[in-house]
């Protein structure tokens, strides 16, 4: 069956895949999004472009029409650790996510929308659950009581909330997941917006053999990352069951922040060393603390095994082949 599909969000990383992977399966897709996709042709990603900036009320009545089968809500102000962890842009993230999800649930109900997908995220999770790096409790029903790290999981459990509380008293069909660090292609790779996968990349990518790059921290905080087909093949199994979350959407795989430079090390066959950054060096360098995040974190995926009946299965490794690929082509060339 053709559906009619929003993407909001879909300027962004993995807005645009989505939207294309909806678009190759012949669905109609429009898209809306503050910016346009910096790596994508919008025509290879979907039928309508909306330039908009969905804080505004009236841009979201626009933007959201009757007919609707399915939309997924992934836009939100955010970035990497330098961006969420730093402290500088709490406001703005919290403004103006929230407003985003207000102003969503409602033109959901007034048009029907049919079923609605929400990205909330790992960093809703407690920090005091996440200080041992070898053993972080991320199970989903460990979200409460919260104790999220930054304002910007403060933000997203209270707009899962606001999906949830739209499902009870208006029957919004809403899908809520948790993503734990997605990666892949056509992501933000430089700018500060830039997650650690490539972060990493990009620094080897940009490096010769016997340079050092920088990793912040001491290296051992730890974490698991997926790449972005499975996140998104995740999603479509999620969408087609009635169980509507909150569930993990993440790898198992948990590796060190070291280890993960190493992978893009090996990747690049340099001969590259690591510089491990913190403390006082840090700050007399950056001019604010290190922004680690939770000492420890990784998906717990026996949730969705049991509801969804299936789980994600790349090997890191894998995912950080094609996303060097990529990324060392922008820096590089062909
Ligand atoms: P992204 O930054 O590439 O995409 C978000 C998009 O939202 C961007 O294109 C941005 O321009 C758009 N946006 C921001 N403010 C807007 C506004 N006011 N109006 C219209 N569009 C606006 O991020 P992503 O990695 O693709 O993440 C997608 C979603 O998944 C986000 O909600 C994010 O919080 C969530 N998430 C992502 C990860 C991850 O590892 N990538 C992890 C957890 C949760």
């Amino acid at each position: 069956m053709r559906k009619n599909v929003i993407v909001l969000g879909g300027g962004g990383f993995i807005g645009g895949h989505l939207a294309k992977k909806m678009k190759n399966l012949g669905h109609h897709v429009r898209i809306a999004d503050i910016k346009n996709h910096e790596y994508f042709k919008h025509e290879d990603i979907c039928h309508e472009f909306i330039l908009c900036d969905l804080t505004d009320p009236k841009s979201v009545e626009l933007v959201i029409n009757e007919n609707c089968d399915e939309l997924y809500q992934l836009a939100a102000d955010m970035g990497g650790a330098g961006y969420i962890f730093s402290g500088n842009n709490d406001a703005n993230v919290m403004h103006n996510s929230s407003l985003i999800n207000l102003n969503v649930a409602k033109e959901c109900v007034v048009k029907k929308v049919k079923k609605v997908f929400y990205s909330s995220s790992a960093c809703i999770y407690p920090e005091h659950n996440q200080l041992d790096p070898s053993n972080p409790n991320c199970e989903e029903g460990s979200a409460y009581p919260a104790n999220p790290d930054s304002e910007y999981g403060w933000e997203k459990l209270f707009s899962e909330r606001i999906y949830f509380a739209f499902n009870r008293n208006y029957g919004l069909d809403v899908r809520v997941a948790r993503f734990h660090n997605i990666f892949g292609p056509q992501g933000t790779w430089k700018g500060g917006k830039e997650k650690a996968p490539a972060a990493m990349i990009r620094k080897v990518a940009e490096s010769k053999d016997g340079d050092c790059i920088e990793v912040w921290g001491d290296g051992s905080q730890t974490r698991s990352f997926l790449y972005v087909s499975e996140c998104l093949e995740a999603i479509e199994r999620f969408m087609e069951k009635d169980f509507k979350g909150p569930i993990n959407i993440g790898s198992e795989e948990m590796v060190t922040i070291n280890e993960l430079a190493e992978m893009a090390i090996k990747l690049s066959g340099k001969s590259i060393k690591i510089k491990n950054i913190c403390g006082d060096e840090f700050i007399h360098k950056y001019g604010f603390p290190c922004p680690l995040g939770v000492k420890g974190r990784n998906s717990d995926n026996r949730l969705f095994m049991k509801e969804i009946g299936w789980v994600v299965s790349m090997p890191l490794i894998n995912g950080m082949e094609k996303t060097f690929n990529w990324i060392n082509n922008q820096v590089n060339g062909a």
